[in-house]
């Protein structure tokens, strides 16, 4: 899996970070996403799609290797 963010859509509402800690992070000044893990193990999959759905700006995007 590899995850994908646009941060210019980015709204820092922290939804990802919520859902996904260790592959989201905010940056300090302005909440915006950072990516901590372009490419996060299988046992995150979950997690990160779930973000992805739940980011209200649809700013996470998910490449699947296998698709
Ligand atoms: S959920 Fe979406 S809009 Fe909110 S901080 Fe994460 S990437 Fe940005």
């Amino acid at each position: 899996m590899k995850v994908i963010v646009d941060q210019d859509k980015c709204v820092g509402s922290g939804q990802c970070v919520l859902t996904a800690e260790r592959v989201f992070d905010q940056r300090e000044e302005d909440g915006i996403v950072e990516l901590l893990d372009p490419e996060p193990p299988a046992e995150a999959a979950a997690d990160v799609r779930l973000a992805a759905s739940l980011c209200p700006a649809l700013a996470i995007r998910i490449e699947d290797a296998t698709a």
